[in-house]
């Protein structure tokens, strides 16, 4: 692979920083360009579980120092960075549909505040901010050239769009109708917001789980249910507790409201009709001028790119949710982000090393993600059904079963690794 010119990275999400490590520890050259302004310029008040899926793609590529340090840096309990557990229960009856204990997590997992870990991500990386990408060339010497909305333009050897569901990079592969006819927006909606509390309010919540925590509940009409995280616990802070929810139901009709006012005034009128207990506490006691976002998810199958001119130059590809985009109910897409950089990088460190043709490397990474991200998607969108169902009961002990096999298999993934090692 000839690199006399860098492997530009458009977006500064989850993909597109993982394979910004990945190809600075191997020296190959990268630039990173994100459409925002400043690092901090988009509230990332959230959490997420970085499992086995990626953690092991990751940690054979990036620097094994930085790597020692996810858990210390960027666990939402930094003092506690494995602390992991999970309760599904019933909004109404209070049914207890599986309850597992932290202290018993077997797995080589990290639930992660995400803005920590996407400022761990960061640490080291040259990135160019305010950089919104307008145009890509493909260039008679085989480079690709790109322009961004300050005018300004570049030229690399190899594009990668890390530019999230909306990629402007996935839809110059195949084509804007193509690209919008595969975007499917999902009849799902969802408010979600975080709020913080003391250790005397957090603990009723606390005893059923300190990291995750699913309520099933509903209403006449439909199901309702409440996603809930711990997303930071910041001892120095009296609230020391950053707890967000996410409440959801299936309905396309459900206004979407212009303030954080309308938005949690909608949050709790659907608390009222649907949610008990704890679970009403939480969408209730969230303060007046608390942001409250109404989110509206977007899927796409990677199998787009089969649309794409067949005779194309593999000088343009896509990571993360530029390629698939799936409903976050597998709690997936970010890990699948990580993955999807992490087997990029490994070819194109192997297109670098052997002088193997840069597209050949990129057509294999892609063949195999096609296949790897078609089948999260479909098990992403199943599994929002199944969340949803219209009985709590039946949702409750579907995902109850499912979250078992996958702790079993963890357990056994976990063992798997210590005999390796
Ligand atoms: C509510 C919710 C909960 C979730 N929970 C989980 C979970 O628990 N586990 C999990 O694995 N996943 C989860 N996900 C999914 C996860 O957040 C995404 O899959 C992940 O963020 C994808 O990372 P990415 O880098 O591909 O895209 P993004 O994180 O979307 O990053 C794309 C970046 O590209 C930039 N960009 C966009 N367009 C341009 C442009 N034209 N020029 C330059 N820059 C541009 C954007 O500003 C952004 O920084 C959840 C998602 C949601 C909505």
């Amino acid at each position: 692979m000839t690199v006399d010119k860098p492997v530009l990275i458009i977006g500064g999400g989850l993909s597109g920083l993982a394979l910004g490590n990945i190809l600075q520890h191997h020296g190959i050259p990268y630039k990173i360009f994100e459409r925002d302004t400043s690092p901090d310029m988009r509230s990332q008040g959230w959490s997420i579980s970085v499992r086995d899926l990626c953690l092991g793609p990751l940690e054979d590529t990036i620097d094994p120092a930085k790597f020692a340090t996810l858990g210390s840096t960027s666990a939402v309990n930094p003092a506690m960075p494995r602390e992991y557990d999970i309760a599904l229960v019933g909004a109404h009856t209070g049914t207890i549909f599986l309850k597992t204990s932290a202290a018993k997590n077997p797995s080589p997992m990290y639930r992660v505040n995400r803005r920590r870990f996407r400022a761990w991500l960061m640490d080291g990386l040259d990135i160019e901010w305010n950089k919104k990408l307008s145009e890509l060339r493909e260039t008679e010497h085989g480079n690709v050239s790109v322009t961004f909305e300050d005018g300004t333009q570049t030229e690399g050897c190899l594009v990668v769009g890390a530019d999230g569901w909306r990629s402007r990079v996935c839809e110059h592969i195949v084509g804007k109708d193509t690209f919008w006819k595969a975007t499917r927006p999902s009849a799902l909606r969802a408010l979600t917001a975080a709020r913080r509390m003391t250790e005397e309010e957090f603990a009723p919540f606390g005893e059923l789980s300190r990291t995750v925590t699913m309520y099933f509940g509903g209403n006449k009409e439909r199901s309702y249910r409440l996603f809930t995280c711990v997303a930071d616990v910041d001892p120095t802070r009296e609230d020391k507790y950053l707890v967000q929810w996410l409440l959801s139901c299936f309905d396309d009709t459900a206004p979407v409201h212009a303030s954080n006012t309308e938005r949690l005034a909608q949050a709790k009128a659907w608390s009222d009709s649907s949610l008990e207990g704890l679970a009403a506490a939480m969408v209730n006691g969230t303060p007046e001028g608390t942001e409250v976002t109404h989110l509206i998810i977007h899927e796409r199958s990677p199998r787009v790119l089969e649309e794409a001119d067949p005779g194309r130059s593999h000088r343009v590809t896509v990571i993360g949710d530029a390629a698939h985009a799936m409903t976050p109910y597998r709690g997936e897409g970010g890990n699948h982000a990580i993955r999807g950089a992490a087997e990029l990088g490994k070819k194109l460190i192997d297109a670098y090393q052997e002088n193997m043709r840069i597209e050949e490397a990129v057509a294999a990474y892609e063949k195999d993600m096609i296949k790897r991200g078609d089948e999260a998607v479909q098990a992403s969108h199943f599994s929002a059904e199944l969340f949803h169902r219209p009985s709590p009961e039946d949702g409750g002990e579907a995902m109850g079963r499912i979250f078992a096999e996958r702790i079993s298999g963890r357990i056994q993934n976990a063992s798997e690794r210590k005999k390796v090692q």
